[in-house]
Formats: structure tokens, C-alpha cells, sequence
């Protein structure tokens, strides 16, 4: 595991869903980078459906701002964004998933990404599931070893699909990580809600001692594993 791509829908997944982990990859020597393929902001901003959403002033700026948002928690943390695609947030195309399907195999090939990382596939948030679906077909196994693939949980949408239950099986310890993740979450201040929403530290912090201790840890993240290489010699 050494290039490591976390393709997510909006800017903040990354930060809800695998904070610690991405701190431990950073900071054992991995290249990890972070694909948001998903404006992020205007399906909340606005309720009169026959406006176009996402070219008003508005909207662009809560986009850009989503983004330098993720840009500072990279810093901390310790991966690079990719350029965003933009998709409209709940209102994607045929043509929007064709195109994310490729341009995610695209992203593979060039970075010469190993492993990658993305949403549970049966996620509450439909532009979670799609990223999902859209990296099981970038990532099939054709000519050359495939990458391995994992799916993450994100605070306040995974856990609400309640009857399709997240599953860990492959686990990240990440106690040493707690002050840059407790620092990067600070930085999506005002995504996060109080408790007893699950969009916050304490939460994030709750569940971390939970897949902890499913694997002998004081905190952890937990994965499920859609396909792992062995990288035997
Ligand atoms: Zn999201």
C-alpha cells in the first residue's frame, strides 16, 4: 500500500469518514490522495428546483470555500487534493457516471494508484453510493493486477442506512492520530452538529473506541474489503 486514492463524493467525506487513517498513511511515507467528485454545497442552499444550481455566485463561493476547506485538512493530515469534478450534488446523469467511471480509471492509471478507498456501496447518501459504484468499475480486474479496494463509513449518513449495515473487516489504529483528526474536524466547523447528531468529534471519537475494539486497539477505523492483493514478491 504506497499510492493510495480516496475517491469520495464532497468535500468533508474524507475528513468524516478516515481521518486517523489518512494521518497514519501520510505520515508512514504513502502517497495519499483525495478525488471529490461532487459540488458539495448547492442541494442544501436552495429549494426552487427551477434554478440553475449551480452557476449562481452563491453556490460557487460555499464550493470554493468546501474545497479550501479540504485543502487546509490535507495539510494537516497529510494528502493531496485532486482536482474536483464539480458533478451537481444529487442530480448526476448517465453521462455524469460514465464520465466519473473513467475519469476515476484514468486517475489509477496515471498516479499508478494501488489501493483505493471509498464509500460503503450502500451508503443513506445516493452520491455516495454512486462514487462507489463508479470505483468497482474502474477498478475490475482486466490485464494488469487490480487495486485493492476498501469502502469507509462516513458519520451521520453510513449508519443511517440501518437495515444495510456497515460491516468492518480491515482495521487502521489510529490513537497516535487523534490531535490531527480532532484539528481537521475542527476545520469543517460549521458542517459539524451537536450531539446527539453523529457529525462531530465526540462522535467520531465514540466510534473510533468501538472499531477498536473489534480489533484489540484503543481507537481504530474500520473498512470492508472488496478485494485485497496479497503484495507477496
Ligand atoms: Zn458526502
Amino acid at each position: 500500500m504506497k499510492k493510495i486514492l480516496i475517491a469520495c463524493a464532497h468535500p468533508d467525506d474524507e475528513v468524516l469518514g478516515m481521518p486517523g487513517t489518512i494521518a497514519s498513511l501520510a505520515s508512514s511515507g504513502c502517497n495519499v490522495y483525495v478525488l471529490h467528485c461532487f459540488e458539495g454545497s448547492t442541494s442544501r442552499a436552495f429549494t426552487n428546483t427551477s434554478f440553475p444550481l449551480n452557476e449562481d455566485t452563491h453556490s460557487q463561493v460555499a464550493i470554493a470555500e468546501r474545497i479550501n476547506l479540504s485543502v487546509q485538512c490535507g495539510q494537516i493530515l497529510g494528502y493531496e487534493v485532486l482536482e474536483p469534478l464539480h458533478l451537481p450534488n444529487f442530480r448526476s446523469s448517465v453521462e455524469d457516471k460514465l464520465f466519473l467511471n473513467s475519469h476515476i480509471a484514468s486517475i489509477i492509471d496515471k498516479l499508478s494508484i494501488d489501493t483505493v478507498f471509498t464509500h460503503f456501496n450502500s451508503d443513506l447518501n445516493s452520491d455516495h453510493c454512486i462514487v462507489s459504484d463508479s470505483v468497482r468499475v474502474a477498478t475490475r480486474p482486466l490485464s494488469q493486477p487490480a487495486p485493492s479496494v476498501f469502502e469507509f463509513e462516513v458519520l451521520s449518513t453510513t449508519e443511517y442506512s440501518y437495515k444495510s449495515q456497515f460491516l468492518p473487516n480491515y482495521f487502521c489504529s489510529i490513537g497516535m492520530q487523534l490531535s490531527k483528526v480532532q484539528q481537521a474536524i475542527s476545520i469543517y466547523n460549521l458542517e459539524m452538529r451537536p450531539l446527539p447528531h453523529p457529525r462531530n468529534y465526540d462522535s467520531y471519537r465514540s466510534r473510533a473506541r468501538l472499531r477498536g475494539s473489534l480489533c484489540g486497539c484503543n481507537y481504530a477505523e474500520g473498512f470492508a474489503t472488496v478485494r485485497h492483493l496479497l503484495p507477496l514478491a
